[in-house]
């Protein structure tokens, strides 16, 4: 929980306030999202141990993943190369060796340093 409203993007005007999920700047009339802090548009995708993912990593995953409505198994240890981030629940879009197009989530993998 924190008091502390960023300044306005547009005007610096430190009298920000917040309305539901989007700051309000009385100064200019600016309206942003309170979750885009510091700047940055697109979200940080972390891996299980915190190791921040982008396109074309490499991950191993750390648990055996079943996929719905079949009984395939990713196993734990299954390199996966070229990892695509997406929006969504399963943020990690890939293709596993054997079984093809699917989502991952990054809590079930781990980063490969190669
Ligand atoms: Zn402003």
């Amino acid at each position: 929980m924190s008091d502390t409203l960023p300044p306005c993007p547009e005007c610096s005007s430190t009298y920000t306030y917040q309305v539901d999920a989007l700051l309000n700047c009385p100064e200019c009339g600016h309206e942003w999202s309170a979750s885009a802090e510091g700047g940055d548009d697109t979200a940080t995708v972390r891996d299980s141990v915190g190791n921040i993912l982008s396109d074309g990593d490499t991950v191993t995953v750390i648990k055996d993943l079943k996929l719905k409505g079949s009984s395939t198994v990713v196993k734990v240890g299954t390199k996966v190369r070229g990892i695509r981030l997406v929006d969504g629940d399963h943020d990690i879009d890939c293709k596993v060796p054997g079984i093809g197009q699917m989502g991952l989530k990054s809590q079930f993998v781990k980063k490969v340093t190669e």
